[in-house]
Formats: structure tokens, C-alpha cells, sequence
């Protein structure tokens, strides 16, 4: 099968630090279909050579494992053209349009790794290039607006042109390899279904903690904050996986269908109740791996009166007979203590109690995303305090290390999605409808924090974010693991 991927933005800092190291690690595993063309667009006016010179010193800034040796780089780079082109100009698509032309590939994929202020230029230009065939994909990275309706003009134009079957919404967490497990671990094994239920499960966490800040992109994150650049896309996704009913096989359509289900049985907090649930933070001065960090209003590029959030810890539930009373909490931020992204299923006590257990003490699932990827299951069991007086309990866990146990065959999630674009598979990539849907539940939170004159709660750089989040958590007589 031939294809070309038309790489929108092709000089840009996605396309360098994540798309090309993970096209090259498909072209080194042998999993990128042969014969392929990678075209870089963007408005410099670069020779192909030049291209593969850029692509090359660029290579030199990823990890040292991800590199290739300069053997590898001159058979990856046969793959590399580029084709100057502004998106913004009509006349332009000409040239694409005959660049495509000359090899009549079998897939065309166009990946747009550009502001999504020009999706909807650029697919007006496409369809009336007629570049637009049953042969196109289209891939749209986030953010996909910055609201409900902005979502929803983007989505609208990207229709009037192509199919849904054609449209591929990245969100990245859903290439991880340890998010794929969690599919992997509810609907492949019959362990744990029976138990995921309310009757079993008490409570829900989803933390993903930066130890980063805003590094180059304060502007951009400015008029972003937390709430859209990570939890009306990663975390819900999160939160979906984690609640959604089996599947009826594992079809895009039948994976999204569930997904959509949870999202809309959301719990939506009215105004007056939104500041009980939702805890907005933004760091300020700290120490983060022992250096001194600057505060989110002292960095280059953001409003020094800026209310932005950089923290948002919240807590749901969802409306359903398999989750209905059991809280879900979401929790994610710039500049926290740890660089760490993990979900904590935390089970109910055991009924009736005949040992002596330490307080609080539960049997925890967690599912750990990053930086380690694997499943531990936190048990009690009779522990060298039995000795004493042969009744009480330990906590003990089991550790499933998949970093460990499959090592190097592991997919990396830019890789695993940019392969299955090519092969058409829809099943990691996101449908309209769930993301409006998402939009629409972050909508009323982004509104009650408009029409609140209050700053955002403060935190230290450094540490786990504002106490507020503690007390929101500790309300329902429950905690964050690092402080259980
Ligand atoms: P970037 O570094 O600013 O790159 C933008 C690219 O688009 C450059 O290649 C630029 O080249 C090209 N471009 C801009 N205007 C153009 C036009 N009119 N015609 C043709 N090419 C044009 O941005 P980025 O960080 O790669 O991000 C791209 C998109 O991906 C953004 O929407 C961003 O939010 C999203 N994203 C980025 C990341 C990341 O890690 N960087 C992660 C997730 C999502 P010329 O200026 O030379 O034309």
C-alpha cells in the first residue's frame, strides 16, 4: 500500500520533536508500510535536501535512543520532501495538488500540525483543490478550539469536505501504551469486571502531575490554562476508559458509542455548588528539583495580572446505575512536586472486620501511566506485626512492570497513531460528538470562572498544588495518595 502524509507545519516543533522521531521509529521497526512519501509543508522556502538537513540537526535533540545512526537517517531521509506552500493562499494548493498527482499514492494522509485558526482555511483549499478524495485522511491535533463553538465551526467545516471515517481528532493519551492496557486490562480479563461497579468501588482518582511550567509556550498557555489543555481532552478521555460499559466489539464506532454514554451522564454542577467541586490553582514562586522556579505570572509571554489557571483539581460523578454516588476526582497541573500521571481505583473495606487493619487501609487498584507504565495491586495480608499477636494486617501490593515485561517491543503513542492513521484504524482517535460533548460539560466552569472576580487559588511551585484540592478530596472523607 502507498501513501503520502502531508505533514501542515512540517518545520515546526511537533513536527520535529514528536512526528518525525516517531515516523522514524515506525521506518526502524519495519511497521511503516514501504514505499511511503513524508512531505513537509510550511512557507520557507526549502530545497528537499535542505529538509532532510533540518530534519536531521533536529534528530540531534530528541532522546539519544530514539536517534538514528547516520546510516539509518540517509535510508529514512529518501522518505523526506518538502513543498513550500502558505496555507493561507489559495493559489498554493496548485502545487500540492500536483506534487500528489505525480505518484497517485493509495492513502493520502494530511496531517495538521498548524494553529487550528487555519483548519477551516485549509479545508475550504483542500476541497477546492479536490484533494479531497475517499482516498484522504485528515488528522486534526488539539486543541480543537477553544470552546464549545469554536469546537463545533471546525468540526462543521471539516465535514462539509470529507466523511467522518475520514477525520482523525488526535488525543495522544489514547496512543499510550499503558492507556491501551487499561482496554486491554477491563476487556480482555474477566478479573475485574465483576467488582467495577459501585457496590465495590468507593472512589476514583486520575492525577496527571507536571514538574514542568509553561517553558516556551506562556502566550499560548495564557489563553489556554489547564482546564482546556488537559481535562476536557485527556482527562475525560481518562475518565471514559476508566467508566465506560463494555464495548459490543472493538470497533471505532462501538469503543466512541460508550465513551460518549459516560460523557454525557456527567454530573453538571450548578453555579453556587461549582466552587465546592472545582479547585482552580496557579503556581507562584518555588523549588522544583532543587532549583529555584519562577512564578506562572513572571514568565515570558504571560499577563502579569493573568488569572489563568495552572492547576485544576475537580471532583464528579457519574449518573448511571454502574457508577451512580461514586465520586470520580480529577487532578492535573503545571509545576507540581512530581512529574507523574497515575489513576488510584480505590476499593470499600471489607464488610466485616475479624483482623486489625491500619486506618484507612483499602485495596487499591493503580494504573500507572507515567513515567512508569503498569498495573499495581495494593493488598492486605499478614505482615511481621503478625508475630506479635497473629491478627493484623499489612498492605502489600503486587507490581505488573509492563516497561519491564515488554520492554522494547512497546509503541510509543505518536507512532502507534500515526500507523494507524495510515492503516485507517479509527479506534485511538476521537469522534466530533464526544468532544462536544466534553466542551459542553468544561463549558460551565470556564463561564463561572469568567464571572468570578476571585484570583485562582495560589500554590508554590514545587509542591502538590493548593490545599483547597486536600479539602475538596478530604470532604468525602477520602484523600490524594500522597497524603494517605
Ligand atoms: P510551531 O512550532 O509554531 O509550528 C508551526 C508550523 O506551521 C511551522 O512549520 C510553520 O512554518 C507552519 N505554518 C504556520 N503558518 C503557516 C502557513 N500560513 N502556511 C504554511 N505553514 C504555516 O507550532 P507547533 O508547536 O508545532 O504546534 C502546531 C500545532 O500543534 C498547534 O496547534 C499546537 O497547539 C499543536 N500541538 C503542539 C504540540 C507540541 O508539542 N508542540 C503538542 C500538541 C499539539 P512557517 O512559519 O515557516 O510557515
Amino acid at each position: 500500500m502507498s501513501f503520502d502524509l502531508v505533514l501542515f507545519g512540517g518545520t515546526g516543533d511537533l513536527a520535529w520533536r514528536k512526528l518525525m522521531p516517531a515516523l522514524f521509529q515506525a521506518f526502524r521497526h519495519g511497521t511503516l508500510p514501504a514505499g511511503g512519501r513524508i512531505i513537509g509543508v510550511a512557507r520557507d522556502d526549502l530545497s528537499d535536501a535542505q529538509y532532510r538537513d533540518l530534519i536531521r540537526s533536529r534528530f540531534d535533540e530528541v532522546d539519544l535512543n530514539k536517534r538514528p545512526t547516520p546510516e539509518e537517517f540517509e535510508r529514512f531521509a529518501q522518505l523526506l520532501h518538502f513543498l513550500r506552500l502558505d496555507l493561507s493562499k489559495p493559489a498554493d494548493y496548485e502545487r500540492l495538488k500536483k506534487l500528489l498527482e505525480e505518484r497517485q499514492a493509495d492513502t493520502v494522509v494530511m496531517y495538521l500540525a498548524t494553529a487550528p485558526t487555519l483548519f477551516t482555511t485549509v479545508c475550504e483549499q483542500l476541497a477546492a483543490a479536490g484533494l479531497n478524495g475517499a482516498n484522504v485522511r485528515l488528522v486534526l491535533e488539539k486543541p480543537l478550539g477553544h470552546d464549545l463553538a469554536s469546537n463545533r465551526e471546525i468540526n462543521e467545516a471539516v465535514r462539509k469536505v470529507l466523511s467522518e471515517k475520514q477525520i482523525f481528532r488526535i488525543d495522544h493519551y489514547l496512543g499510550k501504551p499503558a492507556v491501551q492496557n487499561l482496554f486491554a486490562m477491563r476487556f480482555g480479563n474477566a478479573l475485574f469486571e465483576p467488582v467495577w461497579r459501585r457496590e465495590h468501588i468507593s472512589n476514583i482518582q486520575i492525577t496527571i502531575a507536571e514538574e514542568l511550567g509553561v517553558e516556551k509556550r506562556g502566550a499560548f498557555y495564557d489563553q489556554t490554562g489547564a482546564l482546556r489543555d488537559m481535562v476536557q481532552n485527556h482527562a475525560l478521555q481518562l475518565l471514559c476508559a476508566l467508566a465506560m460499559e463494555p464495548p459490543i466489539n472493538a470497533h471505532a464506532d462501538a469503543i466512541r458509542d460508550e465513551k460518549l454514554k459516560v460523557l454525557r451522564s456527567l454530573k453538571r454542577w450548578t453555579p453556587e455548588a461549582l466552587d465546592q467541586h472545582v479547585v482552580r490553582g496557579q503556581y507562584t514562586a518555588g523549588t522544583v528539583d532543587g532549583k529555584a522556579v519562577p512564578g506562572y505570572r513572571e514568565e515570558p509571554g504571560v499577563d502579569p495580572q493573568s488569572s489563568t489557571e495552572t492547576f485544576v483539581a475537580l471532583r464528579t460523578e457519574i449518573a448511571n446505575w454502574r457508577w451512580a454516588g461514586v465520586p470520580f476526582y480529577i487532578r492535573t497541573g503545571k509545576r507540581l512536586a512530581e512529574r507523574e500521571a497515575h489513576i488510584e481505583v480505590n476499593f470499600r473495606e471489607a464488610p466485616h472486620a475479624i483482623f486489625n487493619a491500619p486506618a484507612g487501609a483499602t485495596n487499591r487498584l493503580v494504573i500507572n501511566l507515567q513515567p512508569r507504565d503498569g498495573v499495581e495491586l495494593h493488598m492486605l495480608a499478614l505482615g511481621q506485626e503478625n508475630r506479635r499477636n497473629g491478627h493484623t494486617l499489612a498492605p502489600v501490593h503486587l507490581d505488573l512492570d509492563f516497561d519491564k515485561r515488554f520492554g522494547s517491543e512497546r509503541v510509543g503513542a505518536y507512532e502507534r497513531l500515526l500507523l494507524d492513521v495510515i492503516a485507517g484504524r479509527l479506534n485511538l482517535f476521537v469522534r466530533s460528538d464526544e468532544q462536544e460533548e466534553a466542551w459542553r460539560w468544561v463549558e460551565p466552569i470556564l463561564e463561572h470562572w469568567r464571572n468570578d472576580a476571585r484570583d485562582p487559588r495560589s500554590y508554590a511551585a514545587g509542591t502538590w498544588g493548593p490545599p483547597a484540592a486536600s479539602a475538596m478530596i478530604a470532604r468525602d472523607g477520602f484523600c490524594w495518595p500522597e497524603e494517605c
